[in-house]
């Protein structure tokens, strides 16, 4: 692998629409994600049904972009050539305020300063192929 074929991250590579209007709204710098109209639950990943009540019915809605840290683990080896430019690095699960879990990769804390239920809100960090990722930093209110 040369340098000029090195990719920091690889991007998102969604299998139906739902997943790239997901990605889509990520690009647009908003959190989002589904909530069915007729229970009023959220969810995520993106799916084409309530998990709660059955219903087909379901809208975007934005996300606060706040959450709590749920769980974590910290990756001190590259799976892949993609990530050996940032290991060790964390990567997060994340209880949004909507009820929602997310997994993302953790920014600017140290890793060993990672606990539960550390109030984190989301950032976007745009790749160089134009991809844009949710990352979660520390709450700063
Ligand atoms: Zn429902």
């Amino acid at each position: 692998m040369t340098n000029e074929s090195f990719i920091p991250n690889p991007p998102p590579r969604p299998n139906h629409y739902l997943d790239e209007q997901f990605w889509e709204n990520c690009r647009n710098h908003v959190l989002a994600f589904q909530c069915c109209t007729s229970c009023e639950t959220w969810r995520h990943i993106p799916r084409f049904m309530c998990a709660k009540c059955g219903s087909p019915d379901w809208e975007w809605r934005q996300s606060s972009g706040k959450g709590i840290i749920y769980s974590w683990t910290v990756v001190h080896k590259p799976m892949t050539p993609h990530f050996e430019s940032i290991f060790p690095y964390a990567a997060l699960v994340v209880e949004m305020e909507e009820g929602v879990r997310i997994t993302a990769g953790l920014q600017d804390l140290d890793l060993d300063k990672i606990e539960m239920d550390l109030p984190v809100e989301v950032v976007f960090e745009t790749l160089e192929n134009g991809a844009v990722l949710p990352f979660f930093v520390p709450r700063k209110d």
